[in-house]
């Protein structure tokens, strides 16, 4: 063992700045720089993290805990002890040439991380479908009430597709503009606290927080004129208070993003689905933080054409769709 550790220690000044790029896919293992990601060796949906904070190829896994590259060899590829990946690394980096990996080992590697990966996005798909019905199910079963102070406070209507609780939470589905289905739903308490679908105890009884569908999900603020095939305008914002205010300031139809980084994507989905609408980017004014609205308002802009507001509808930007 002791043979083992010095060559370790050889081996981790050689490999450095080569994990990710060299010795990694030689075992099969494909590993996203500062990225929650599955882990190679437990799977999981986004427990591990890969950032080579030593050059060691350095990473945390919440379930299998924090280790360094040649331990990540180990666990992924049990086929091996750990001297093993010792040697095999160290032929891997030319530094000797007792390398015992097949060609049969790499395609059968490339196999199961193919199959660990169809696995993965078959979990996400059911977990998405899971959380679905559950915001389907919790919108449609709502006990209503009749007043929002959320609402009253902010001072801006009801839109009728959304609902109010009986304890006074507001209802807003996030759906896919394309088709109308409910993916997540956005709940809105009088205080003005928001968030989505909340976790629930998977089939083996771990707790998992999230995992809902959320990308390109928005809810419509009134009507988009189905019989408008000439130029239109859909505002785009990312609140409902602020996207209600648009709506009754203007009259125009309001997309819903829910969070900032959405907004491309619903643009793009807006697109896709009226080609002739400008889009009006009603970008949050969150210049005294780092101006998060803005920068993925002007993203999405890029993307689709069209006009960037800020608050007070002060027309910063205009581009040619
Ligand atoms: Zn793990």
């Amino acid at each position: 063992m002791k043979q083992a550790k010095i060559q370790a220690d050889d081996i981790k000044h050689a490999a450095q700045g080569k994990w990710s790029d060299l010795i990694f896919p030689s075992f099969g293992i494909e590993v996203q720089w500062k990225k929650k990601t599955p882990c190679p060796a437990c799977g999981g949906r986004d427990r591990f993290w890969y950032d080579d904070k030593n050059g060691n190829g350095d990473y945390f896994c919440q379930q299998c805990g924090p280790g360094d590259g040649l331990s990540l060899i180990e666990k992924t590829c049990t086929r091996f002890t750990f001297p093993q990946v010792v040697s095999e690394v160290a032929s891997i980096l030319g530094l000797s040439d007792s390398s015992t990996i097949t060609d049969e080992d790499r395609a059968r590697w490339a196999k199961e991380r193919e199959i660990r990966k169809k696995e993965q996005l078959e979990r996400e798909r059911k977990r998405q479908e899971q959380i679905a019905r559950k915001a389907e199910g919790i919108f449609r079963n709502a006990y209503l009430g009749e007043e929002s102070l959320y609402l009253k406070n902010k001072k801006v209507e009801k839109d009728p597709k959304i609902k109010i609780t009986h304890d006074g939470n507001l209802l807003i589905p996030a759906v896919d503009l394309l088709d109308g289905k409910i993916w997540n739903l956005q709940t809105i308490e009088p205080d003005g606290t928001k968030y989505f679908i909340k976790g629930d105890t998977n089939e083996t009884g771990e707790w998992e927080t999230g995992g809902g569908r959320m990308g390109g999900l928005g809810f419509m603020i009134g009507e988009v004129q189905p019989d408008l095939y000439d130029d239109h305008n859909i505002c785009v914002a990312e609140g409902y208070a602020t996207g209600m205010s648009i709506h009754m300031a203007t009259g125009y139809p309001v997309a819903l993003s829910f969070v900032a980084n959405n907004l491309p994507k619903v643009g793009n989905v807006l697109k896709q689905k009226y080609p002739n609408a400008q889009l009006v980017y009603c970008a949050d004014d969150d210049s005294a933080k780092d101006d998060t609205g803005r920068k993925y308002a002007q993203m999405a802009l890029d993307i689709t054409g069209g006009i960037i507001v800020l608050p007070q509808f002060k027309q910063i930007q205009e581009s040619i769709a």
